[in-house]
Formats: C-alpha cells, sequence, structure tokens
C-alpha cells in the first residue's frame, strides 16, 4: 500500500501551502479534504438543503460529484462540482464556516470516508485536514500536527485577504478563527486533536521554508 503522510490542525496554521510544497517536492498525490467538507456545504447551499439536515447533507455528500484538477505549475487544483468550477466559491469564509457546521455530522464524516481513503496512491498521498491522522488513515507512516497561535493564523488570513483586496477587519477574523476551533475541537465525532503519534509543530514565527524542512525531515526518518 502507499504511504501516506498526515497533516492536521486548525484553521489557518498553514497546512494547506506545507501540503502543496510536500507533495510536490516528494510527487505524492494530495487531499485536501477540507474541500470535501466546502462542498458539501456549498451543495447544500445550492440545492436549498438545510446545514442541519444530517439525513440529506449525508446523501450529497455521498454523491457529490467532484473532481480535482491540477493547475499549472505551482498553482493549487481547481476543483470542480457538477462539471462547473467552484474554486473560488469554496474558498470564501462563509463557505468555510458552513463546512465547519456540517464536519460535526457523523452520517455526513462517514459519507466522506471512503471517498478520502480512495486517494490513497501509489507513489504516496499527503493528507490535509483535521482528522487525517486519528480517523482517515490512522496507519500514516508520518503524521504532523501544525498549529500556530489564533492571533498569528488572524494575521496571516487577514494579510492573504487584503493581497486579493478584500475589506476585511482582524478583529473579525480572530473571532471567526476561535469560533471555528472552538466547533472543530468540540464536536463529538472527530474532534480536531493530535494523534498520539503526531508530531506537533507550531509555526508561530516560523517561516514557511522553516516548517517544510522540519516536514520533510520528519518524512525521511
Ligand atoms: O481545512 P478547511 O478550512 O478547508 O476545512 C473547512 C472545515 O471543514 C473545517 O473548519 C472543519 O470543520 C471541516 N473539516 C473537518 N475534517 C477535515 C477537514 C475539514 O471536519 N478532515
Amino acid at each position: 500500500t502507499a504511504p501516506v503522510i498526515t497533516i492536521d490542525g486548525p484553521s489557518g496554521a498553514g497546512k494547506g501551502t506545507i501540503t502543496q510544497l510536500v507533495a510536490k517536492k516528494l510527487g505524492w498525490t494530495l487531499l485536501d479534504s477540507g474541500a470535501l467538507y466546502r462542498l458539501t456545504a456549498l451543495a447544500a447551499e445550492r440545492a436549498n438543503v438545510a446545514l442541519d439536515d444530517e439525513q440529506a447533507l449525508s446523501e450529497l455528500a455521498l454523491s457529490l460529484d467532484v473532481k480535482f484538477v491540477p493547475g499549472d505549475y505551482g498553482q493549487p487544483v481547481n476543483v470542480l462540482l457538477d462539471g462547473n468550477d467552484v474554486t473560488r466559491d469554496i474558498r470564501t469564509e462563509t463557505c468555510g464556516n458552513n463546512a465547519s457546521k456540517v464536519a460535526p455530522l457523523p452520517k455526513v464524516r462517514a459519507a466522506l470516508l471512503q471517498r478520502q481513503r480512495d486517494f490513497q496512491q501509489l507513489p504516496g498521498l499527503v493528507a490535509d485536514g483535521r482528522d487525517m491522522g486519528t480517523v482517515v488513515f490512522p496507519e500514516a507512516s508520518a503524521k504532523v500536527y501544525m498549529t500556530a497561535s489564533a492571533e498569528e493564523r488572524a494575521e496571516r488570513r487577514y494579510r492573504q485577504l487584503k493581497d486579493k483586496g478584500e475589506d476585511v477587519k482582524i478583529a473579525t477574523l480572530l473571532s471567526e478563527i476561535q469560533e471555528r476551533d472552538a466547533r472543530d475541537t468540540g464536536r463529538a465525532t472527530a474532534p480536531l486533536k493530535p494523534a498520539e503519534d503526531a508530531v506537533v509543530l507550531d509555526t508561530t514565527g516560523v517561516g514557511i521554508e522553516e516548517v517544510l524542512a522540519q516536514v520533510l525531515a520528519l518524512v525521511e526518518k
């Protein structure tokens, strides 16, 4: 079976960037599991399904017609839902927050489980999420739990959004991050926490290159 590296942690800890860099460096497949929860939330919005209708949401999650299309060199993948490009639609703050509302529902998580495991292919997989090391790939060969202070994560997000020309307040982002953390860590099913055998990397004040080197060092062990 193909080796798996799991990269879990709270929103905005830099998992996405690091996962992409590690996958590129190793030439491995990438799983952005958060995108699946975001897609479920987006599909629900479009189908007028309430964000607490567990049965309907799990059916949606099971039948999602999703395609991850690798972008140009160095670019993240594009995401298609029912053949339409929703790469940007799933990246909004609203969609992220809605994703964290459907994510606690056990039937939704169960519906997405096999779809995530199907990404485990040779030569290997780098999986980004909240429960990659604890639930989806418990046998992973290397597990990372990447975190950073809420303030720093809000600041990073602020800079990203500002670069895109969006007008946001840092205090708003901080409280959204804290709310999302509370939902992700407080839920009963697959709560956000480091796997027992995960290496915890606190990236507060640490640059991307340094974090990447630390993760690659773990993989090469
Ligand atoms: O990682 P991202 O911010 O895209 O994830 C959006 C939301 O989806 C998270 O806040 C979390 O609630 C949920 N999620 C999850 N399990 C994962 C990945 C994401 O519950 N493996």
